[in-house]
């Protein structure tokens, strides 16, 4: 029980406390905050007044500092924070360093170190196989023995609410006899989830799916915007650059991954599904690696664009874990630093409304759909503006909020 006054089916309880960045208009200075309920909770100050002795990480203007403490500092900032909010003892210091969420500015919670995107749906890779590739197998041959991804550019990572230019580039159709350059027409989104690191480690070091929870912190909900018209033109041999470079997306709060722990599920495997290699396999799982430490997550997903809900993925889908995609990131002897986001790749389901990008939804932009304005789209439009929410089962039948990633398409510059 806490003292605020917060109904206890709140998507941000105590059983949530998600971390961001923000300030205000008094103090413009950016700290690190906590969200509960509606409020936000100022924590360097909090802990200062609470006579907390760690909570110096958190006047910094990311969450790196703290990032960087690692998982023990991490377990016992969620416990204070836990302690501070229920024991009625604390409310008279603490009560006053909490303020109303309308009224703070949000920014990006992470400096972002190193940003890689995955490919993780089985069901997203083969109906882009499908589309892109309708001669070849809809999975590429190695998609089921290791989690594919591409490094991605840190530098415009940006946070919920940062609108952003529709990028230009290169792209020749296949009935184009030459190249032309200008504005994208398939613009696009990719619902994901994105998961934050911290504990940095030195290179030849290697983290295992055992030792992955030391280093996964927490998630973001995650728009990966894409230009496919660049991406087909660009992407072989190498695999996707301008198309996606231009503007990545995530939501201004962090759920700590000990938030989610009523969501860990078991992999989906099928009878047939190859036996991955050892190193992508965690303790307690059975022959596929599907459970245990290599657990994946039931995230339920929607997509709002203009205010229409236009398809709600299930992240329960994904073939690859978190962990194992932190274990094979690493396992080369790549070195992780603070602040390293690593995204899950679109989020598809089996059914047409289940797909996390315009490019399934439209199916290659041969099937429109409608907004409820009644305007139709294949890809998107300028001026329109998209909002991924996302929520997840949380202890007693509660729901844990993931917070939502919003942005909007300016036209090109
Ligand atoms: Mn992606």
């Amino acid at each position: 029980m806490t003292w605020l006054d917060l109904p206890a089916d709140h998507p941000f309880g105590l059983g949530n406390l998600p971390y961001g960045v923000f300030s205000t208009e008094a103090d413009p200075e950016r700290r690190v905050g906590v969200r509960v309920g509606d409020l936000v909770l100022d924590l360097a100050r909090a802990a200062a007044a609470a006579g907390y002795p760690s909570g110096g990480a958190w006047s910094a203007p990311s969450l790196n500092p703290f990032l960087a403490q690692g998982p023990d500092a991490w377990s016992s900032g969620r416990a204070w924070l836990t302690e501070v909010l229920t024991d009625a003892a604390y409310r008279g210091v603490v009560e006053r360093h909490l303020h109303p969420l309308g009224q703070v500015t949000l920014h990006l919670p992470i400096v972002v170190g190193d940003y890689v995107d995955y490919y993780a749906s089985a069901h997203h890779a083969a109906n882009v196989g499908k589309i892109f590739r309708p001669d070849s197998p809809a999975l590429p041959v190695n998609w089921k023995h290791l989690p594919i991804g591409y490094h991605g550019r840190s530098g415009t990572v940006v946070v919920s609410g940062t609108d952003f230019h529709r990028p230009s580039g290169q792209r020749k159709g296949p009935q184009d006899p030459a190249p032309v350059f200008g504005p994208s027409i398939r613009l696009d989104i990719e619902a994901e989830l994105g998961f934050v690191v911290g504990g940095a480690t030195a290179m030849g070091e290697r983290v295992s799916v055992d030792g992955s929870a030391a280093h996964l912190f927490g998630v973001v909900v995650l728009n990966d915007w894409s230009a496919r018209d660049i991406q087909a033109w660009e992407y072989v041999p190498l695999g996707p650059y301008l198309g996606k470079s231009f503007a990545t997306s995530i939501s201004a709060w962090v759920t700590p991954m000990a938030a989610l722990q009523a969501a860990r599920i078991d992999l989906p495997r099928e009878e047939g599904d190859p036996e991955v290699l050892p190193y992508l396999r965690g303790t307690g799982t059975g022959a596929t690696g599907s459970g245990g430490t290599a657990a994946g997550l039931d995230v339920h997903l929607e997509v709002a664009v203009n205010g229409t809900v236009v398809t709600r993925p299930e992240y329960r889908g994904m073939y690859w874990s978190p962990a194992q995609m932190l274990a094979h990131m690493t396992v080369n002897g790549a070195s992780l630093r603070d602040g390293d986001l690593f995204g899950s790749g679109t989020i598809s389901g089996p059914s047409p409304r289940e797909r996390g990008s315009f490019l399934e939804l439209s199916w290659g932009g041969t099937e429109p759909f409608a907004l409820a304005d009644g305007t139709i789209r294949t890809y998107l439009e300028d001026g329109d503006e998209v909002v991924v929410t996302a929520w997840a089962p949380g202890l007693d039948g509660s729901r844990i909020g993931l917070g939502e990633v919003a942005g909007r398409v300016l036209p090109t510059t």
